[in-house]
């Protein structure tokens, strides 16, 4: 008969292989099991700019692998349709009505800027570093390029990046329109002063542009592979497609659309490197990816500015071309794939990521953010049923289920014409009628009585922070 003492060590060691091939299989790099977060923000990219998303010349394969094994979103927005205020609310899951990262003086922070994200807010890295994560910003930040905004005083542990637009510090005298015109040979990395920081220290100045996209998905890489065997949040947040456009050697002139498609394809590449890695380390099952975008196209740069497909508009206004985005989550181990036409936000990830990382929500304040993580994991109805649509501090617009009301319209860069208040609002059915086209105001006054009870509601607790963008120095 065996020792009862060696039974016991028997088992014990059997309970330890038992746990060590489980969280190899699951690929699990933490006692919880929570699984690590990787946003792959692009900016200025439109919701008809993708292959998946119906684009006929630019090749997304990567992007389109992820849409195919985890779940594509057609009702994904931002909470704002510029660079600032959308990122803003992304990290805080906060409409920045409440925390001052809008403005009706100025629309982004720009460098002569005084101000940036306040101390008071609480980020999704700052959430998940509560719970032990490490966490990495790279790409744009455009939250206040001083020392006390920048992304290590924002729960950050690493950053990469360039403080704000890949467009400001211009010194060429050279303008963008005349310079899309002319083509890529106009315009040069050294026609701005913008600076590429590691830290809080400027490394490189001006950041050479042409390779940035490439060095960001590297920068990515190495951050994964060196917090493996932690849970890990990486914002990977690419200044790209905004303008002006950059690619690195090997993909100028490759792409059928033009400069455009070649800039899109590196950042395909890039995202297809970072799946293959996670897989190569036996993170993919317990990762989360999502790929979306700050803010639909810049249109009067014509080819040089992407597409919003079949949605009305672009960047700047509240038409869905510049609100809504493609959103697409991967995570072959725990997103159950499938198309989603619920409704869903940037603020949602705030939510979703923190409920999936056992990261308490802070109750001192509103969150916007709804918690999406039953419809991600099981595809259950997803919890959010209406959007806000701001453009500085007024709200422009709401959607409440298939229905948008307008209550001001206006374009931007001198398209889509100006500011009008509409009253009655303009009604549309943005689920029958996504290019907004048909104004169904006068058969449905019951819609826009229930969306004017949202907006009542909201408003009811609304307390607008103070203007964090309009100060400059
Ligand atoms: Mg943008």
């Amino acid at each position: 008969m065996m020792h009862p003492k060696k039974i016991k060590s028997i088992l014990f060691l059997s309970t330890v292989f038992l746990l060590t091939n489980a969280a190899v299989i699951h690929g699990q790099n933490n006692d919880k099991g929570t699984p690590n977060f990787v946003i792959i923000f692009a900016d200025d990219l439109g919701y008809g700019d993708l292959g998946t998303y119906g684009n006929p010349t630019i090749k997304t394969p990567n992007l389109d692998r992820m849409a195919y094994e985890g779940q594509k979103w057609t009702n994904f927005y931002v909470a704002a349709s510029v660079c600032t205020p959308s990122r803003a609310a992304l990290l805080t899951g906060r409409l920045t009505v409440r925390s001052g990262m809008s403005s009706n003086k100025t629309r982004v922070l720009f460098p002569n800027s005084k101000n940036g994200l306040p101390a008071y807010e609480i980020t999704l890295a700052e959430q998940l570093k509560k719970v032990g994560y490490s966490t990495a910003c790279i790409g744009k930040w455009h939250l206040g390029h001083k020392e006390q905004y920048l992304p290590t005083n924002n729960g950050f542990d690493y950053y990469f990046g360039i403080p704000y637009s890949n467009d400001m510090d211009k010194i060429s005298g050279k303008e963008y329109k005349e310079a899309a015109k002319i083509g890529h040979s106009a315009i040069h990395t050294e026609d701005y002063n913008v600076p590429l920081i590691r830290n809080t220290k400027i490394i490189e100045r001006p950041a050479n542009q042409n390779t940035i996209t490439k060095r960001y998905a590297e920068e990515a890489i190495s951050f994964i592979k060196e917090n493996k065997d932690k849970p890990f949040f990486v914002y990977l947040a690419h200044n790209l497609p905004h303008i002006p456009l950059f690619a690195s050697k090997e993909f100028l002139g490759k792409s059928k659309r033009g400069l455009y498609g070649d800039v899109l394809e590196e950042i395909d590449h890039g995202v297809g490197k970072i799946m293959d890695v996670l897989k190569a380390e036996g993170l993919a099952e317990n990762t989360i990816v999502v790929f979306t975008s700050d803010n639909g196209p810049w249109l009067p740069f014509k080819t040089h500015g992407g597409s919003a497909g079949l949605l009305k508009a672009g960047k700047g206004t509240t038409w869905e071309g510049g609100m809504r985005e493609p959103g697409i989550f991967w995570g072959p181990g725990l997103i159950k794939p499938g198309l989603v036409s619920d409704i869903g936000s940037t603020m949602d990830l705030f939510t979703t990521f923190s409920s999936l990382a056992e990261a308490e929500l802070p109750k001192d304040r509103i969150i916007d953010g709804k918690d999406l993580s039953q419809t991600l994991l099981n595809r259950k109805p997803s919890p959010r049923n209406s959007i806000l649509y701001y453009r500085g501090t007024d709200l422009y617009a709401a959607r409440l289920g298939d229905f948008k009301a307008h209550f001001i319209t206006q374009g931007a860069y001198g398209e889509f014409g100006e500011r009008e208040v509409h009253n009655p609002p303009l009604l549309f059915n943005v689920s029958q009628d996504a290019s907004e086209k048909f104004n169904i105001a006068a058969n449905h006054p019951e819609i826009l009585e229930q969306i004017n009870e949202l907006v009542k509601d909201h408003k009811s607790n609304l307390i607008k922070g103070k203007d964090q963008l309009a100060e400059r120095e």
